[in-house]
């Protein structure tokens, strides 16, 4: 044997990613494809989604535009299967950094955009034989990250949403688990660095931070999600994975 090998591990299901159109999101469709899903890229923006999958424009966090994304994706495929609620932003600065609305829209987005896709996915994922969610939450939802209040916030509610939506679901058939990056080699990474006074200086510094020496690779976040929604993962349900390097289980920190 020789060549690459091609998954069916999801052959005939069909999987909504949203954020699918940049960096982690890209990397998860991509991933799950090969592995034999059907994508449907779910982006407010989808001007960077591979013109190979299905995208669909919506806003997580306005519920009528996920609700007739949602619809869309169901009218052209007829099922919905799997769901990777990876869109999200970022926020800097401590408690006192963000007023009030900047508050509502992080949490908006990160936190209630996956109980608005997920709950508008419903009704299709009860009829799967092989559902399953999986939310991206952070490094921040376990070590809080400093200079990251509201984002921290977010993402460690991602980590409790995820635990709830599992007990909720089980007896439904509908697994819902969580991976939790860290600092990966994003586009969101790289205007973070394209903003310092010196870019290829700042990222080195960054790099050097990482307990392995290097950015997370959106792919290995992508490995991870392509195991926890496939059958392998068939027992497995309101966990997550850490793909960081081991900078949260060796109680590190990224800045
Ligand atoms: P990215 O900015 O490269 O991609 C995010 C995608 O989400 C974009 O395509 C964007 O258009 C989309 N998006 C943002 N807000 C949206 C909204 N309201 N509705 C629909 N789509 C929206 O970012 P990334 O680095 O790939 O991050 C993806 C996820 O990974 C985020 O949830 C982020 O919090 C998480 N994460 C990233 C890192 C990292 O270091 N890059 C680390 C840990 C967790």
């Amino acid at each position: 044997m020789g060549g690459t090998e091609v998954s069916s591990a999801l052959d005939g299901l069909v999987a909504i990613v949203t954020g699918g159109a940049s960096g982690i999101g890209a990397a998860i469709a991509a991933r799950l494809n090969a592995d034999g899903a059907q994508i449907a890229v779910l982006d407010r923006d989808t001007s960077g989604a591979d013109a190979a999958f299905a995208a669909f424009t919506a806003d997580v966090s306005d519920r009528a535009s996920v609700d007739a994304a949602v619809a869309a994706v169901a009218e052209r495929f007829g099922r919905i299967d799997i769901v990777v609620n990876n869109a999200g932003v970022g926020a800097q600065g401590d408690i006192s950094a963000n007023d009030d609305d900047e508050w509502a829209r992080v949490l908006s987005i990160n936190v209630t955009g996956i109980a608005r896709v997920t709950s508008a996915a419903l009704p299709w994922l009860k009829q799967s034989p092989s559902a399953a969610v999986c939310n991206t939450a952070s490094i921040a939802s376990t070590t809080g990250l400093p200079q990251r209040a509201l984002y921290s916030a977010s993402k460690g509610a991602v980590s409790a949403l995820t635990r709830a939506m599992a007990a909720d679901h089980l007896r439904e058939g509908i697994r819902v688990n969580a991976v939790n990056p860290g600092t990966a080699d994003t586009p969101w990474v790289g205007r973070l660095l394209d903003s310092a006074d010196d870019p290829p200086a700042e990222r080195a510094a960054l790099e050097a931070r990482q307990p392995h020496g290097r950015l997370v690779s959106p792919d290995e976040v992508a490995a991870a999600v392509a195991y926890l929604v496939s059958p392998d993962a068939g027992s497995t349900t309101g966990t997550f994975i850490e793909v960081d390097g081991g900078m949260a289980q060796l109680r590190l920190r990224p800045v």
